[in-house]
């Protein structure tokens, strides 16, 4: 992603100097294709930094299923355990494999997930 980052830092370097020649260029023709390059140059750019966000969210992805799958979990009494540590909701893990450690909540509820409001009583 940095070498695609970096490539159209060039190309777009040397757009700008293409740019700053345009109005010395009689060629109609040649000074419209130098327009039309740059709607392509900001396509690309736009595509580009979709993919840069797309590639984040899944490398947060995998990271995720990567921690829940490093861990032994157990269900019970309406949460997942690793060993003692828990519980974690069951609604976060099983919806999107994420491992939200409830909060005690004495009064209210035994447990609660901040993420989704789900509650153990
Ligand atoms: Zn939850």
């Amino acid at each position: 992603m940095i070498e695609l980052a970096m490539a159209m830092d060039t190309v777009m370097v040397t757009y700008k100097a293409l740019r700053t020649l345009l109005d010395k260029i009689k060629d109609i023709e040649i000074k419209n294709l130098i327009l039309e390059m740059n709607e392509q140059l900001l396509s690309m750019k736009e595509s580009a930094l979709e993919l840069k966000n797309e590639n984040m969210n899944l490398k947060e992805e995998i990271n995720k299923l990567i921690i829940a799958s490093d861990k032994k979990l157990i269900f019970r009494d309406g949460g997942y355990y690793d060993g003692d540590t828990g519980p974690y909701c069951q609604t976060c893990y099983d919806n999107g494999k994420q491992l939200v450690l409830m909060s005690d909540a004495p009064g209210i509820c035994s447990y609660w997930c901040h993420k989704c409001d789900r509650v153990i009583k």
